[in-house]
């Protein structure tokens, strides 16, 4: 996802999705990956995003939340931890790839514009951003494509509708909000 707008109206329990990560992919005094313990704004900012829609931690991508490991002490690689008490996202855009400013799956991008995004549309995204991060490279643009890419073709297959959770997407809580 591209997201856009940071704010929230609605406050729900976000200490149970923050006890899944366990600190904040960073860097050590030699520049060297590490992970970091989370600080009290860090925890501020999950706590907003989960109640907004979701949280999203990956091992080893810089500057996001690092997934805490199982009881029994295996490495988790990512978490998407979604809120479905939250008023999600809505699409409000079909969005150019940020580095190239070419439009991917445009044809998907605007078959959602101005809807919701449907939770099960995040988690396909995500979890192909992801594959691809585990799987080829911690390349958040290349990353994107590919999510991009393999939503377009979930999306066809079983039909969804709803926002493309890989076009411009809000906070349905702003959206709403701004006209008075
Ligand atoms: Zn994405």
């Amino acid at each position: 996802m591209q997201l856009k707008t940071l704010s929230t109206l609605r406050e729900t329990n976000a200490e149970e999705a923050l006890s899944k990560f366990d600190g904040l992919n960073g860097r050590d005094k030699q520049g060297n990956p590490a992970v970091t313990g989370l600080t009290d704004q860090n925890k501020a900012t999950a706590r907003r995003e989960f109640n907004i829609a979701d949280l999203v931690g990956t091992n080893g991508r810089y500057g996001a939340l690092h997934p805490a490991a199982l009881s029994n002490d295996d490495p988790v690689f990512a978490v998407i931890a979604y809120n479905t008490n939250s008023s999600g996202y809505t699409q409000t855009s079909v969005a150019a790839d940020q580095y190239d400013k070419k439009v991917y799956e445009r044809d998907a991008q605007a078959s959602g514009v101005g809807q919701q995004v449907r939770p099960v549309s995040i988690f396909i995204h995500e979890s192909a951003e992801n594959r691809f991060f585990s799987g080829m490279a911690m390349s958040y643009r290349y990353g994107h494509q590919y999510a991009q890419h393999r939503e377009a073709a979930i999306r066809q297959d079983l039909h969804l509708i709803g926002g493309f959770a890989g076009g411009g997407l809000e906070a349905t809580s702003a959206v709403r909000q701004r006209p008075r």
